[in-house]
């Protein structure tokens, strides 16, 4: 989508520090990171929110909470834990309207998180 963010580092119009992709997926750092570790793990397909996903988009989910999964073992965050997160829509803060996942960890997370 022309005027999205996520949508222009996909396509490489905006530099990102990315650290995984591959064809459904691309992983990068936060731009502002609230945890040693903070990368979004975000569809190549632009999905707003996970307000809108479709039936057909269950197997990309799937892929990016597998890809996240696996970013964390490689980071050795398996055993201390980390947190995954996906904000949804005004009431969760969401600022960027194309789907993606927060992997935050390297500290301890507050629950519950305000
Ligand atoms: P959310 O509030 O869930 O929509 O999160 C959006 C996230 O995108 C925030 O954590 C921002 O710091 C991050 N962000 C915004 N612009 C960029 C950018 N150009 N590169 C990387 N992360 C970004
Ligand atoms: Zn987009």
């Amino acid at each position: 989508m022309k005027d999205c963010l996520f949508c222009r580092i996909e396509k490489k119009e905006i530099p990102s520090r990315t650290v995984f992709e591959d064809d459904r997926s691309i992983a990068f750092e936060d731009i502002s990171p609230q945890a040693p570790v903070h990368i979004l793990i975000i569809p190549r397909k632009h999905i707003p929110s996970m307000a809108e996903i479709s039936t057909d988009d269950i197997p990309l989910l799937g892929h990016l909470l597998s890809t996240a999964s696996r970013i964390a073992r490689e980071r050795n965050l398996a055993v201390e834990g980390y947190r995954l997160a996906i904000n949804t829509g005004p009431a969760a803060g969401q600022a960027v309207h194309h789907l993606h996942v927060h992997l935050l960890g390297g500290r301890q997370m507050q629950w519950p998180p305000g």
